[in-house]
C-alpha cells in the first residue's frame, strides 16, 4: 500500500470549520488507497500568542518552559483533527511528537532532528488508523520536549516522509504553491509548477516563509520529492525536486523579501587583526546568526564593520557587543531596525550573466538606495530600507518578466 505524508500548515487548521474540512482532505487521500500520516501545526496565529504570552510573564522565559508551552499549540490540533475525523467515522490516532518517535537534540526553540524510530507510527498504520503527529517537536535526550524552530512542522513532515520511505509528501498551506514572489505583495504573482532544491533553499533563506528552509535542506539531503498546495484547492501546487537541466534556462524563478531585518554597525574600530574575529565570537557564543558582512575601507588606521540579523536578535546581538566595543576601543555600536532584505534567485543565473546589473539597475530607476549586496551562484541579494521593500519587489518582479511566461 502506498504512504502519504500530508502537512497542514497553521491557517489550513485555524478554526473549527477548517479542521472539519482538513479531515474530509485527509478522507479523500485515504479512500484512494493511500496509508496516511498528517502533521499539523498549532492553530491560527497560537503560536504567536503564546510567544506573546510568555513574555508578559517574564522578560527571560527559560528555553525549556518555552518549549514545553510552545508544543502545547502542535497537541492542541492533532487532538482536534483526531476528533473531526471520528466524528467523520474515521479510525485515528493522534501522536505527539515525542510519541511518533521523533528525537531531537538539546538546542530548546530550535532543536535540530537527530534520528526517527517511527515504531508506533508504523504500528498505528497497521491497524488501519489515520495517524496523526504533532509538526515542530521532538523529544532531546534530557527526555524534555523541544521544539524546532518557526516553521518547524515542515521539517516534521520532510522527516517523517524520509524516514518513513513515503511515496508522497504533501505540504499544505494557504495559498496554491511557490510562486514568483509572495502573492500577498505582488498580485500577479505566478504559481511555479516545479522548483529545485537549491532555489527553493535560497528563497527560505532570504525570507520566503511558504517552506522552512531547514526542511528544505533535509528534503534535498534525503531526496524527498514534495509538493506544495493549497488546503482549499485541487489545483496541483508546485513539485519540488532535484536540479533538471532545462531548469537552467530560467535565469530568475523568484524573489523573495525578509521586512524583519535590522542591521548593526560598531564605528571607528582600530583596524588591527583578530578584530573580526572577536566580534563575531561573541555573536556565535551569544548563538546569534549573522547573515551579510561589509567591512569599510580603512582609513586613519580605523574602519567600521556593518551586518545584519534577524530583527528579534537585536537586543540579544547588543548586549553581547558592548563589552566587545569597549575592549576594542570603538567609537560607537549603533543599530539600525529599519531594513529590510530582497533577494533575486535563479538557477539560470549560473549560465546567464547580467542578472546582477539588471537588479541594481531597476532599483535605481525607482530610486531605491541599496545598503549591502551579498551574492551566491544562484542568489543576488540587497539590503535596502524597509519602507522600499515592497515596492522593490514590484519592480523587481516586473523587470525580469516573472509576471508574464
Ligand atoms: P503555513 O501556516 O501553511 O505553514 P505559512 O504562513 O508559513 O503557511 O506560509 C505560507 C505563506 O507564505 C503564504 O500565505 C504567502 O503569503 C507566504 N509566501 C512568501 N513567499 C512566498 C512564495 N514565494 N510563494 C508562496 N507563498 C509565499
Ligand atoms: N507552530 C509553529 C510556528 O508557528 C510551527 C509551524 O507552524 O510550522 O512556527
Ligand atoms: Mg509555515
Amino acid at each position: 500500500m502506498k504512504l502519504v505524508v500530508m502537512k497542514f500548515g497553521g491557517s489550513s487548521v485555524a478554526n473549527a470549520e477548517k479542521i472539519r474540512h482538513v479531515a474530509g482532505r485527509v478522507i479523500e487521500k485515504k479512500k484512494q488507497g493511500f496509508q496516511v500520516v498528517v502533521v499539523v501545526s498549532a492553530p491560527g496565529d497560537m503560536t504567536d500568542d503564546l510567544i506573546e504570552m510568555a513574555a508578559k510573564v517574564t522578560r527571560n522565559p527559560a528555553p525549556r518552559e518555552m518549549d514545553m508551552l510552545l508544543a502545547t499549540g502542535e497537541q492542541a490540533s492533532i487532538a482536534l483533527l483526531c476528533m473531526s475525523l471520528h466524528a467523520k467515522g474515521q479510525a485515528a490516532i493522534s501522536l505527539t511528537g515525542p510519541q511518533a518517535g521523533i528525537f531531537a537534540d538539546t538546542d530548546h526553540t530550535r532543536a535540530r532532528i537527530t534520528q526517527i524510530q517511527p515504531k508506533k507510527v508504523l504500528a498505528e498504520l497497521a491497524k488501519r488508523r489515520i495517524v496523526v503527529v504533532a509538526g515542530f517537536q521532538g523529544l532531546n535526550p534530557n527526555s524534555d520536549i523541544a521544539t524546532l524552530g518557526r516553521g518547524g512542522s515542515d521539517l516534521t513532515a520532510i522527516a517523517l516522509a524520509a524516514a518513513l520511505k513515503a511515496d508522497l509528501c504533501e505540504i499544505y498551506t494557504d495559498v496554491e504553491g511557490v510562486y514568483t514572489t509572495d502573492p500577498r505583495v505582488v498580485p500577479d504573482a505566478r504559481k511555479l509548477e516545479e522548483i529545485s532544491y537549491d532555489e527553493m533553499l535560497e528563497l527560505a533563506g532570504a525570507g520566503a516563509q511558504v517552506m522552512q528552509g531547514r526542511s528544505v535542506e533535509v528534503a534535498k539531503k534525503y531526496g524527498v520529492v514534495f509538493a506544495v498546495r493549497s488546503t482549499f484547492s485541487q489545483a496541483p501546487g508546485t513539485r519540488v525536486h532535484k536540479e533538471v537541466r532545462q531548469m537552467e534556462d530560467v535565469v530568475v524563478s523568484g524573489i523573495a523579501l525578509d521586512r524583519k531585518q535590522a542591521k548593526i554597525s560598531i564605528v571607528d574600530i582600530p583596524d588591527r587583526p583578530g578584530v573580526a574575529a572577536r566580534i563575531f565570537s561573541a555573536l556565535g557564543k551569544a548563538g546569534i546568526n549573522v547573515d551579510m558582512i561589509i567591512q569599510s575601507e580603512a582609513s586613519d588606521k580605523k574602519n567600521d564593520i556593518s551586518f545584519t540579523l534577524s530583527e528579534g536578535d537585536v537586543k540579544k546581538a547588543l548586549s553581547a557587543l558592548r563589552p566587545v566595543k569597549k575592549a576594542l576601543e570603538a567609537k560607537d555600536l549603533v543599530a539600525n531596525n529599519n531594513v529590510g532584505k530582497i533577494a533575486v534567485v535563479g538557477v539560470g543565473m549560473r549560465s546567464h550573466p547580467g542578472v546582477a546589473s539588471k537588479m541594481f539597475q531597476t532599483l535605481a530607476d525607482a530610486k531605491i538606495n541599496i545598503q549591502m549586496i551579498s551574492t551566491s551562484e544562484i542568489k543576488i541579494s540587497c539590503v535596502i530600507s524597509r519602507d522600499h521593500v515592497d515596492q522593490a519587489v514590484r519592480e523587481l518582479h516586473k523587470a525580469f518578466g516573472l509576471d508574464k511566461k
